[in-house]
Formats: structure tokens, sequence, C-alpha cells
């Protein structure tokens, strides 16, 4: 007789519903995990407003943070004793592709190969659960971190999020002093000021929102400007005797801020895109500027391992304190609340207590 769990299911465009789902049951090599707690990312908010190539139903959140409630008899309990308050990457990496083996596990070729289907008992048939929207979820051992055991959950869940930027942050090889632009003050925004802020930079943000920029000086950053309001490319200069910022994240899906991004950086500096965009249009780059500045224009995408491990070390020894980018909790059944609240503009993160 298999027992029964709850799971949030997206089932169509802008509705969320609870259902019972069969509970995975443990295997021999695996981690069965309580979750506790799973914010909703941009990429769960776009399964639910339809702008996502996502077929529904489907069980989405990969923010999470629980506790391990049963282990197969192949792990180690001494290392992943029940109870143990842990973080979970659930990103997939085979560990056999040729970015895996380069240890760039946040390319693997099979990341998006994850996925385990639920049997409901409403009949309404198997439903795809690529995250831990649900009571329990069924882990491999090596995507365990822990944290912090006294470390709210309202917190703890930024590990997976946190973790995306500081995959970001290593790609802009911030130096001491140097001068940094976030572009763009939503969540992602935000925890990229404070980890330059963390790695030794004057950290400058371009920003329409007052409000935003009022809690992006609040968590330490230096500067803030109103691209509406000034240049944001001859406002940058102008801090940075012409030359431009050593490094530039922009953190918008949009094309024309990406273009800005680029040309308010300084010979030698660093631009990541960290935001995926939103349409993907083109951006014209001038190769002979590359060719007399030396500039760097890369990308950042997902967690790595190293990028995760370094998160709960953030969060475990509160270097880092995301508290104030929490916007709300919500049980399991106000799942749908939480989703129209996360998908509203004025909101960080909001997360679904299990
Ligand atoms: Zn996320
Ligand atoms: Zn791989």
């Amino acid at each position: 007789m298999s027992e029964i769990m709850k799971a949030v299911v997206i089932t169509e465009v802008n509705k969320v519903e609870v259902k019972e789902v069969v509970k995975p049951g443990i295997e021999r090599d695996k981690v069965l995990m309580k979750v506790h707690a799973c914010a909703l990312c941009t990429f769960e908010q776009r399964m639910f407003t339809g702008d996502s190539h996502m077929p529904l139903p489907i069980i989405g959140g990969h923010e999470l943070v629980g506790e391990i409630a049963e282990v197969g008899d192949r792990v180690n309990e001494k290392e992943f004793p029940v109870g143990k308050k842990i973080a979970a990457r659930l990103i997939h990496s085979c560990g056999k592709c040729y970015f895996c083996r380069r240890g760039e596990e946040n390319l693997c070729t099979e990341i998006n190969s994850q996925g385990t289907k639920y049997e409901t008992t409403d009949g309404s048939g198997r439903i795809l659960s690529i995250g831990g929207l649900s009571q329990y979820v069924l882990i491999d051992p090596s995507q365990i971190y822990d944290i912090d055991q006294d470390l709210a959950d309202t917190q703890a869940c930024f590990a997976e999020p946190l973790a995306c930027v500081l995959n970001s942050i290593e790609r802009g090889r911030i130096e001491l002093g140097d001068d940094v632009v976030v572009i763009g003050g939503g969540i992602m925004g935000m925890l990229h000021v404070m980890a330059a802020k963390l790695s030794g930079a004057r950290v400058i943000m371009s920003e329409p929102d007052e409000v935003r920029r009022k809690i992006a000086e609040e968590l330490g950053c230096d500067i803030t400007f109103s691209p509406m309001e000034k240049d944001p490319v001859k406002f940058v200069q102008s801090l940075t005797d012409g030359r431009g910022a050593e490094v530039v994240f922009n953190t918008t899906p949009i094309a024309a801020v990406a273009a800005q991004a680029i040309q308010m950086v300084a010979p030698m500096g660093r631009v990541v895109m960290y935001s995926s965009q939103h349409p993907d249009k083109p951006i014209e780059v001038s190769p002979n500027w590359l060719h007399n500045t030396e500039a760097v224009i890369t990308g950042a995408v997902s967690p790595s391992v190293r990028s995760f491990n370094r998160s709960v070390n953030l969060l475990t020894k509160k270097l880092i304190d995301p508290s104030k980018l929490m916007s709300g909790e919500f049980g399991m059944d106000e799942a749908q609340a939480a989703f129209e609240a996360a998908s509203r503009p004025d909101t960080f993160r909001c997360i679904i207590k299990f």
C-alpha cells in the first residue's frame, strides 16, 4: 500500500492546485527529503503565467529547504542523519558528460533530463515533477548541502538563488576597489549587490523604481540612480573618469539594456549577462571595440557545485542575510495566492511552507 503526499501543481495557466500523489518510496542509494519550504523562482512564475515551454500540469520548485526523512540502506546514516536540516541542489548533473568532467556541471548536457512522474490519487494520471513543491522529494546524497541547523527556512531557501548569483560573481572576477554596476533591482540584482559588496567593490545600481533603489542602499549599495532620469552609460562614465566600470552585471531581460551594459564597461572589464532575455533580440557589438579594449562579454547560468557550496557557507556564517528579500510566506493551501503574489512586480521572493 503506497503512502500519499501532497504536491502543489500548476494545472493550467494561472491556476495552481494542491493534489494528492503517491509519495516516493526510498531507494537504496537515495535520501528522502521532507520539504519545509520552497520559494517560487522566475522559472515557476513563467510556467504559472504561461510564458514557458513546459507542458502543464507540472510540479516545479527548485529553491527548497527541508530535512532528511529517510535514507536508503547504502547511504551512510552518520553522514546523513534523519532529522538533519539540509539544502538541495536539484539541478541534474550527470557526472559523466564533457562539461561535468571539466567541473562545469551547471552546463551538463543532461540538465533537462531530470524529473519524476508522480501518480495522482484522483485518477487524473501521472504528473511530471521537476522540483520540490511537494511534501517529500527523493534525492541523491550528492545533491545535499549542509546548512546551519538554526537558520530560518525563510533564509535557507535562498541557497539556490544565491548560488546562481555567486556563479555570476565568479564570472565577473571582481577585484578590491573595482566599480561594479548592477543593472536591475529585482531579487537577483539585490543578491548581486550584497555579493559584490562582500567582494570589496564600489557598487552602483541602475533601477527605475525608487523603493527598490532604497532597498539596494539599505543592503549596502554605494550609488543608485534611475535610468529614466540619467543616461546610464554617461553617468557610469562620469563616476569612473570616463573609463566605465570594471564589471557590469545585467540582471534584466531587456535587449536595449544589454547593449547599454556593454557600453558602460571599462577596457579589460567584464560584462555578465545574468538574466535570460525575453524576447531574445540580438544586439550589435563592434569586433574592433573588443579588439581594442580586451573587454569580456559573458553570461552566467545555473549554480555550479562550487557556487552552491559557497552559498550555503555565506548563509550559514551569516555573511549574507537575505531576509529583506523575503516578501511573503504562504501555507500549502494558499498556493494560488503565493503564485499570484510571486508573479507581481513589487515582490521579491515568496515561499510556500509544507
Ligand atoms: Zn531559482
Ligand atoms: Zn553532465
